[in-house]
């Protein structure tokens, strides 16, 4: 019924095509039929979900791995051998020498970037024709770095919780038409131009509004040719790069940072990142059709962690929320600040399945749920005026005030240790499927990376 590994069974069991040639004539058009997969990992819920290990299993059967929004305010720990590589930037599959992209809808920390390619090499990897950056990714400057962290400091209480890395600024900017982009570095002139433009205007919000230094427009355009000078090599045009990988008939693996409930348009505003991390993203970033994207993998965890205030309708209460935190290790890679922890909200959850469009679920940390005797799992929302949904409420104000309506579903109390799962663990799963109507692919089994069980879909 199910095994350990298996990619390309798992692309099989999700209908994918086998690897085929398009057909090209000489003018004619390409045909889109002979495309191969082209797979989405998005993030079904509030981030920390455990895309790591899941893009870390597909990127090794892919021919290029593509990172569609978010700056360095996410990463993975990649553990080979007795290496460790933190990546923050570049999308993981480098580490194995999967070819890597960082598209159009990302933000681009130049000194970030170039840490982590020179921290590769030094290992002994290959980046020259394996990383490409769109030339129209933004870049982070430094007084997005200085805003950042001078805006959470002022909103105190109220603050959003970012990662005052520069990302919402870099956002912010590229909205507002003075952002500086990746494609500036190969034009001096143009740079010194626009660094003047944007100094100018930041300077004044540093000063006035946060009583910060200004930024010298000359030392930055500086400190921004050198880096300009090591990225060059690298800056493409990555809307071609993957139009002509499909049309060769390559694999490629579009990933999202952060999580679906977390997106700029459609998560819970304003606790929610500066991009848009679902699956839709890819195709904006990346600059092909959405039609052309055959997959959507939404990963999930068998329960819900929220890091920060707002509203948490399945939230646990008593001490097994403390037993989830500890079991999941439930704390900010970064920070160490707990996590809040939930019971698996399937309304929400199919919120994520529509907005997204996903074709099949990666049920990720199951293990941690392994002790307990019964597993509560939200199955609808009670609203304030009494009525019930299965549906995501349209209105923030409904969703702060609603109240979660459980389902107890029975434990296994035993090890995910084999090659099956136990029958109440395979029914937690089945339950999952059968009301989020999608199959589940992949369970995660274990922290370390081999520990993921392809299922044979339970059918939705
Ligand atoms: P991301 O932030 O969503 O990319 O999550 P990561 O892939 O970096 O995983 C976060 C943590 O969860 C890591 O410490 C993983 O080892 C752990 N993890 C991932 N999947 C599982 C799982 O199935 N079971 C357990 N117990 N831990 C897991």
């Amino acid at each position: 019924m199910r095994g350990r590994g298996g990619i390309a069974a798992f692309r099989q069991r999700c209908g994918a095509r086998g690897p085929g040639k398009p057909t090209v004539g000489a003018g004619a058009l390409r045909r889109y039929d002979a495309l191969v997969p082209a797979t989405v990992i998005v993030g079904a819920q509030w981030g920390d979900e455990g895309k790591g290990k899941i893009v870390d299993l597909l990127a090794q059967e892919s021919d290029l791995v593509c990172r569609y929004q978010g700056g360095p305010n996410a990463g993975h720990t990649i553990v080979v051998g007795d290496e460790t590589y933190k990546i923050r930037q570049i999308p993981s599959g480098i580490v194995g020498g999967v070819a890597s992209a960082i598209g159009a809808g990302c933000v681009v920390d130049p000194a970030v970037l170039i840490g982590e390619l020179d921290d590769l090499e030094a290992r002994g990897h290959t980046t020259r024709g394996l990383v490409f950056v769109s030339g129209n990714a933004h870049l982070i400057m430094p007084w997005h770095v200085a805003l950042d962290g001078a805006r959470e400091r002022k909103l105190g209480n109220l603050q959003i919780g970012t990662t005052r890395r520069g990302i919402g600024p870099a956002y912010a900017d590229k909205a507002t038409r003075i952002g500086i982009r990746v494609q500036d570095l190969l034009d001096p002139k143009i740079l010194r131009q626009k660094v003047e433009l944007a100094a100018g205007e930041k300077n004044i919000w540093l000063e006035r509004v946060y009583g910060l230094e200004r930024f010298a427009a000359e030392e930055v355009v500086d400190a921004t040719l050198r880096h300009a000078e090591r990225l060059a090599p690298y800056v493409a045009d990555t809307s071609l790069l993957v139009d002509h990988a499909l049309r060769d008939g390559k694999r490629v693996l579009f990933e999202g940072a952060q999580g679906t409930l977390l997106d700029l348009d459609h998560g819970t505003y304003p606790f929610v990142t500066s991009s848009s991390p679902i699956a839709a993203g890819a195709a904006v970033s990346f600059g092909i059709g959405p039609q052309r994207i055959d997959e959507v993998l939404g990963v999930s965890k068998a329960y819900v962690t929220r890091v920060g205030e707002g509203p948490f309708p399945s939230e646990i209460t008593g001490a097994a929320q403390e037993r989830v935190r500890t079991l999941g290790g439930e704390f900010g890679t970064v920070t160490g600040r707990e996590r809040r922890c939930g019971w698996l909200d399937l309304v929400a959850l199919r919120f994520a399945v529509r907005v997204n469009g996903v074709t099949s679920l990666a049920l990720t940390k199951l293990d941690v749920l392994s002790e307990f005797a019964e597993i509560p799992v939200c199955v609808r929302y009670r609203l304030p005026d009494g009525t019930e949904t299965v549906d995501f409420p349209a209105h923030q104000s409904d969703f702060h005030h609603c109240a979660p309506v459980f389902e107890v579903l029975r434990g296994w109390e035993c090890a995910l240790d084999g090659d099956a799962l136990p029958p109440n663990a395979d029914a937690y799963v089945g339950f999952v499927s059968a009301a989020l109507g999608v199959p589940v692919s992949l369970v995660g089994t274990g922290a370390g990376r081999e520990a993921v069980l392809t299922l044979d879909a339970h059918a939705a």
